[in-house]
């Protein structure tokens, strides 16, 4: 086999010693692992890796200049298109983007793209030298001369609206509910797939290149978007993500020990119980855990629970493998790490023997039928085939949806008909004047780089209006 064809694989703690601590899974690339990587990119004049990036980065450019050992030009090349490389590089699903577009994956492995794209977001963030530094000074930064635009919300989708709008000259000011910028990012992945250290050096570069953050505001309460506009924003952008919680409506899921999967995982990533004693939040450590879903989230939950010491630890999923949402990638990384799958099980309903906590589920067995509305096989019930699976605490990750609580202060915002703001496709224009939105909260729970699209395609649009109204 000729050199440039041989697959670099990114190394990983092995399964049996990650269940025991929440470091890092994948470990990165070397240098010599990079270049050897970004040798095998074949350069193509019509490059369909590009289109599958929903921020279009120039994906060759990045991978020549890995090649050519200039890293410091390839991070540069990224920044253009996206300000968080690092985090992009870990938790994008590539394998559905730009990876699956790749001419190589038709004929042996596509190239490794978001490896390569943490490599130079690792190596610039670690890098010291006086050349780092300059870049880290990004030389596109402007002193602010154009108009306030306020963003509500510091998810991806505000962080990449508030970062481009920077870029363009604008004074940006980003309010954050929590007492941390980040979103999902923050308190719904965990440590072991999204280091926040690296969130916040990224929060931290957006800050650098001018954008003010407040923390601790929850507009609606704090402010609301008339009294932004009257403190001199001309225009805002609602990146304010769809984090409330969906629960199943059977009976036990108000029994001690049943969490939803945004309290689980907020209790352990942002408020940290896994660094019990030094944080003292509370959090229940199950020995045996039913964790409901089948996306990202059932899984960031499962391997919690398992890494905060359940013995056992069951996904519970109404589908088969194949109609799971999850990445591909996390779900061996969970199987390595023995959680066990129940696939075509549904939960019927939460039982107690002791004083309100959780003893088992009743489960029902299903088989799937004919596709639904969403295209996936839809699952009927076998009948009899009840079964009790013992467990002491449940996880219940079947989705989120939008919080009420901002949106109803803004009763000339148009919604549809499952409480998402309506915008304008391309642009992210809402039916209220001056007013941009993006992210979850327009689409529903969909992906960090989705989000970020839309809050360039609003910055962008945002910069014309602006630019038409001075
Ligand atoms: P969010 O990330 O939800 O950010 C919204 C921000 O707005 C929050 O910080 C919130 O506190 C703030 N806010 C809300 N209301 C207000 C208000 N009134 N005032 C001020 N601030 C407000 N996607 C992937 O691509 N890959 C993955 O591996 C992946 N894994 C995931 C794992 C989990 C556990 C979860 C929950 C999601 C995952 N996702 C993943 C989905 C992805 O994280 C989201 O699609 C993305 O974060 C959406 O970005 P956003 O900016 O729209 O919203
Ligand atoms: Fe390189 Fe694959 Fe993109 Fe071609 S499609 S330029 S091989 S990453």
């Amino acid at each position: 086999m000729k050199k440039e064809n041989v697959i670099v694989t990114m190394h990983k703690q092995p399964a049996e010693k990650r269940v025991g601590n929440f470091n890092e899974v994948a470990l990165g690339y070397t240098e010599e692992q990079a270049i050897a990587e970004a040798s095998r990119c074949l350069q193509c004049k019509k490059a369909f890796c590009v289109k599958g990036c929903p921020v279009e980065i120039d994906i060759p450019g990045f991978i020549k200049k890995i090649r050519e050992k200039d890293f410091s030009g390839a991070i540069l090349q990224i920044k253009e298109k996206n300000s968080l490389p690092a985090i992009c590089g870990r938790v994008c699903p590539q394998e559905n983007q730009c990876e699956k577009e790749c001419i190589l994956e038709k004929k042996n492995k596509g190239i490794n793209i978001g490896g390569l794209e943490r490599f130079v977001a690792d190596w610039e963030m670690k890098e010291k030298d006086k050349q780092n530094k300059q870049n880290k000074k990004n030389p596109t930064t402007k002193t602010a001369v154009l108009p306030a635009v306020a963003i509500v919300g510091g998810g991806p989708a505000g962080l990449t609206c508030a970062a481009d709008l920077v870029k363009l000259g604008y004074k940006v000011k980003m309010f954050e509910a929590l007492h941390q910028a980040g979103g999902v990012l923050v308190y719904g992945i965990p440590e072991f797939r999204l280091p926040k250290a690296i969130v916040q050096t990224e929060v931290e570069y957006i800050q650098h290149l001018g954008v003010e953050l407040e923390n601790n505001q929850i507009i609606g309460k704090t402010y609301t978007l008339d009294d932004l506009f009257a403190q001199g924003y001309k225009a805002i952008f609602l990146g304010i993500g769809a984090g409330l919680p969906r629960f199943m409506n059977i009976p036990g899921e108000n029994l001690n020990g049943v969490y939803s999967a945004n309290e689980f995982l907020t209790r352990a990533n942002l408020m940290k119980a896994y660094r019990f004693p030094e944080y003292a939040t509370p959090i229940k450590r199950g020995k045996k855990v039913a964790v409901i879903g089948g996306g990202n989230v059932a899984m960031d939950s499962a391997r919690v629970a398992l890494r905060l010491g359940a013995e056992n630890v069951y996904i519970v999923y109404r589908r088969s493998m194949e109609e799971m949402p999850a990445r591909k990638e996390e779900i061996e990384n969970a199987q390595e790490e023995g959680i066990e799958m129940q696939f075509l099980t549904v939960p019927v309903r939460i039982l107690s023997k002791k004083e309100g906590w959780v003893s088992s589920m009743e489960c029902l067995e299903v088989k799937l039928g004919e596709p639904d509305e969403s295209g996936r096989r839809r699952p009927l019930p076998i009948e009899n085939s009840e079964f009790e699976l013992e467990v002491d605490e449940v996880i219940v990750a079947v989705g989120t949806k939008a919080n009420p609580l901002f949106l109803s202060t803004v009763p000339d915002l148009k919604m549809n008909k499952w409480g998402y703001i309506v915008t304008d496709e391309k642009t992210g224009k809402t039916s209220k004047e001056k007013v941009w939105a993006g992210g979850d909260i327009v689409t529903g729970s969909a992906t960090v780089i989705e989000a970020m699209g839309a809050g360039k395609h609003a910055a962008q649009s945002i910069n014309e209006y602006l630019k038409s109204d001075v």
